[in-house]
This record gives structure tokens, C-alpha cells and sequence, in this order.
């Protein structure tokens, strides 16, 4: 027990580090090249809270989802990372970005499944979310509810621009939203739109370069 608690301590005295490296970085620095709001209380580890990383394709969500899951797994913490099954691009059991960085992760198919899962972990990344059925906002309340700090990452809007899922609540839940952009092919401004470049009208059509582009708002059109 006292091993235990001794191990509790370490860990929350590592990652109060952790947090607080990250806030002094983030108030000096700018992120992406814009001001981020992203402050993580560098206080004890009792109280859980909701992290949103979201933009659209080729921003740098999943890239900034695993340096943070990353740094959190340095710090020793216990760390879970769900994707919903849509998504097989790149890997069936990992999280990948399109830079190819990877973190081990579990697929599943309802977001309530996650409560099981949870149980001993710190740390709860969410990647796609845009993708889980309407009960991940409950999940995602009930995982900060219980303490934990959950990290989710998702497109904002779909290819026509419209709020994507349950992604617009997340948004407004959330303690914590980093916006990513990704620059424009047509002009290279700041991008925070998704083009789809073929002519599918399908809300879903999984797919990278081969399907999108990012643009800025004036050079995006819906197909
Ligand atoms: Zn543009």
C-alpha cells in the first residue's frame, strides 16, 4: 500500500512538472504561429478536466495528440488511446498521423465501451473523435468526472464546412481548445478547411492526400 502510494506520488510530482513546463512554454511561445489558450493547471491531479485538438485535415491534430500522450507516457502516467473503427487508413491498432508518428491504440465501435477500459488509467486520448456515435460527449464528461485528463482530437467541420459530429459540443465542454491550422495549397495562408477533391457526396469517405487538400476559407469551395 504504501508502495503504492509512494508510486501515486512520484508520478503526480512528475507530471505536475510536466504541466507546468507546459504552461510556462505555452505563455512564452506561440504555437503554430498563433496565441494558444492552453493552460493546464499545474495543481494536483484530483481533479480531471477536457483537452480539444481540432482543425481540419493536415493541421497537425494527431501530431500534437501524440506529443502530448507522449509526454505523458515519459512522465509515467498510465495512458489509454481510442479510435473508433472507421478509421483504418494507416493502421488497425494504432493511432497514426499523416507525418506517420505512431502510439499503440485500441479500436472500438461504441464510445461507452471506453468506461471499461479506463479504469486504472491517468490519461485518455480520443483520436477521430469527429467519428464515435453521439454518446461520446457523455464519456468524455463521465472520464473528466472521474478525474482523468481527457485529450481529444478531431476535424471540426466536414468537407462543406458544416460542425462534424459531436465535435461542436466537445468544443464547448472542453477546459482546453488548441486549434491547429494547416496551410492553404492554392494560396499557403492559414488553412481551416477541408476540400475534398473528388466528387463523392458521402459525409464519411475516409481518406488523405488522395482525397483532400486543406484551404484556406476563400479557396474553399463544396464540391
Ligand atoms: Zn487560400
Amino acid at each position: 500500500m504504501q508502495e503504492l502510494e509512494n508510486i501515486f506520488r512520484v508520478n503526480s510530482e512528475k507530471a505536475k512538472k510536466e504541466e507546468i513546463e507546459i504552461y510556462i512554454n505555452f505563455a512564452k511561445n506561440k504555437y503554430n504561429g498563433v496565441m494558444v489558450d492552453l493552460v493546464p493547471h499545474p495543481v494536483a491531479h484530483n481533479t480531471g478536466w477536457i483537452e480539444v485538438v481540432s482543425g481540419c485535415m493536415f493541421s497537425g491534430k494527431t501530431e500534437e495528440l501524440i506529443r502530448r500522450l507522449r509526454r505523458a507516457i515519459f512522465a509515467k502516467l498510465n495512458v489509454k488511446i481510442f479510435k473508433p473503427k472507421i478509421d483504418i487508413r494507416y493502421s488497425k491498432t494504432e493511432i497514426v498521423s499523416h507525418s506517420e508518428q505512431a502510439l499503440p491504440s485500441i479500436v472500438i465501435e461504441k464510445s461507452e465501451e471506453i468506461i471499461a477500459l479506463v479504469k486504472d488509467a491517468d490519461i485518455i486520448g480520443i483520436d477521430e473523435a469527429q467519428f464515435f456515435d453521439e454518446n461520446i460527449v457523455n464519456v468524455v464528461l463521465q472520464l473528466a468526472q472521474m478525474g482523468k485528463r481527457v485529450i481529444v482530437a478531431g476535424l471540426d467541420m466536414d468537407f462543406r464546412g458544416v460542425p462534424f459530429g459531436s465535435m461542436p459540443t466537445l468544443l464547448a465542454i472542453a477546459e482546453y481548445v488548441t486549434k491547429p491550422k494547416a496551410i492553404c495549397v492554392v494560396c499557403g495562408s492559414p488553412a481551416t478547411m477541408t476540400q475534398r477533391i473528388t466528387d463523392s457526396k458521402e459525409q464519411v469517405d475516409v481518406g488523405a492526400i488522395d482525397k483532400y487538400e486543406a484551404r484556406c476559407r476563400k479557396h474553399h469551395y463544396i464540391p
